[in-house]
């Protein structure tokens, strides 16, 4: 497998750069999100509270879902962080284990890939996914 052009990478930094611009946009209004309801929650006791029991049920709902989420593009953001940082170092598209080119097919579908297939799956193992 050949190595990627530096035109190659160029695309990948961009679109990670891309990427990152994007989430982390989402990470900043979801967070801001989430402050809003906490000063709400904490501003007096739940009779003077303006909704139905409910209502603030499914709002808890919410609250976690984004928070959940949040978290999730954090790790994403992190792992942008590092194929940027990789990208930069030159050590891009190669696998973090064995130091195998990771195909122009997964890089694809995921710029931010760290491990050659093999070595992913093995990873998910580990994990219980
Ligand atoms: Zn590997």
């Amino acid at each position: 497998m050949k190595k990627l052009t530096k035109k190659e990478l160029e695309k990948f930094k961009e679109k990670l750069t891309k990427q990152r611009e994007k989430i982390s946009g989402e990470v900043g209004r979801l967070t801001k999100d989430y402050l809003r309801k906490s000063a709400m929650d904490s501003s007096g006791d739940i009779s003077s509270h303006p909704f139905h029991m409910a209502d603030a049920a499914s709002g808890a709902f919410d609250t976690e879902f984004n928070i959940g989420l949040a978290a999730n593009e954090q790790d994403l953001l992190y792992e942008i962080d590092q194929a940027l940082r990789r990208i930069s170092e030159g050590t891009y598209g190669l696998c973090e284990k064995c130091g195998t080119p990771i195909s122009m097919n997964r890089l694809k579908a995921v710029p931010f890939a760290r491990y050659c297939i093999k070595h992913q799956e093995s990873k998910e193992k580990e994990e219980g996914r």
